[in-house]
């Protein structure tokens, strides 16, 4: 089959590699749409990950079960996650590999679905493989793995509807959280973020005030919009210095701070402006498929406003490209 693999620090080439060999608890399937995420660019900047085939944010069609998967039939529609646990630690030899603390991850430790067809090991439907309502288009249920970590992150901050939330970065993951607050009733939401594209977007999304932070003060913004009093809750989706330190800065006396971004460098940072206003640091890392099949089936999210761009599997190496540094790139999808 063909499969975008990586060769070196931006570098993937789309070439012919083995088919997936289907296990006994596993299934294939014929991929449609695979979209191309944040943590993917993290890797795809840098060397030493060669043979990576990425693609955890897919859908396709079940075209084959193995002999010990129930209830998954050929010809489902589906999104799924993969992971392997590593069979050797604590939670492992008890039978818990759902807790295993050495997961190998889809499209990290193993192929993932920018390619042709995709092997999902231990298929569990309704728990790893989830059949897509009819509403959903192979595009819509492509995000469903983004979402369930927006919608995750907002969940576990638990915003009430009077209160002002603020998020920072404007990714796919904030801009969901946007939607996500918006869905909930979130009285105030202030975004963000720096491309144009994706400040537009978060209006789309149901931003009520929207800060471009190339040219102003996101905290200042935060502050004029709640009184002085600060936001609630902070979605800090961006991952950096200086968005850390934004977060603090705007969060009001009690509040807590989401941390959901990824951080490619170490902070630094004086904890005394948590310690004095009472704040709670929250790290998120977690998402729920269920749930966001049921934001798009309702259409309380919606997907298409951010899918910017679709490549085929041959173009794959432009479609990383774009996703990384085109000023228009929200969601890159690519179908094989
Ligand atoms: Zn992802
Ligand atoms: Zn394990």
């Amino acid at each position: 089959m063909k499969a975008a693999v990586m060769h070196g620090a931006r570098d993937i080439r789309t070439e012919t590699v083995p088919d997936p060999v289907l296990e006994p608890h596993g299934v294939i399937i014929k991929v449609k749409v695979c979209g191309i995420c944040g943590s993917d660019l993290h890797v795809y900047k840098q060397d030493g990950q060669e043979g990576t085939i990425f693609g955890h944010e897919f859908s396709g069609d079940v075209i084959a079960v193995g002999s010990q998967v129930t209830g998954i039939l050929p010809g489902m529609r589906v999104t799924a996650v993969g992971f392997k646990p590593c069979g050797t630690c604590f939670w492992c030899r008890q039978g818990k590999g759902h807790r295993c603390s050495a997961m190998a991850i889809l499209g990290y430790q193993f192929p993932g679905a920018m390619a042709e067809y995709v092997h999902i090991p231990f298929a569990v439907l309704g728990r790893t493989v989830f059949p897509l309502p009819e509403a959903l288009t192979y595009e819509d249920a492509a995000s469903v793995e983004p979402l369930s970590i927006s919608y995750f992150s907002v969940n576990r901050a638990q915003p009430r509807e009077e209160e002002s939330v603020g998020v920072i970065g404007l990714g796919v993951i904030g801009l969901y959280a946007v939607q996500v607050l918006k869905a909930r009733g979130v009285s105030q939401i202030v975004a963000s973020g720096r491309r144009p594209s994706r400040l537009e977007a978060a209006g789309t999304c149901g931003a009520d005030i929207i800060v471009d932070a190339a040219k102003d003060d996101a905290v200042r913004a935060a502050m004029e919009a709640t009184a002085n009093m600060g936001v609630n809750t902070v979605m800090e989706c961006a991952g950096n210095q200086t968005t850390f330190d934004q977060s603090i800065a705007m969060a009001r006396g009690g509040g807590k701070i989401m941390l959901v971004g990824v951080y490619e460098q170490d902070l630094r940072w004086n904890p005394q402006g948590v310690i004095a206003k009472n704040l709670t640091l929250i790290g998120c890392l977690g998402g729920n498929f269920p749930a966001s099949i049921e934001l798009l089936k309702t259409g309380n999210v919606q997907a298409k406003p951010l899918i910017s761009h679709f490549f085929s599997l041959d173009e794959a190496a432009e479609a990383f490209e774009t996703q990384l540094v085109h000023p228009d790139a929200i969601k890159v999808m690519i179908k094989p």
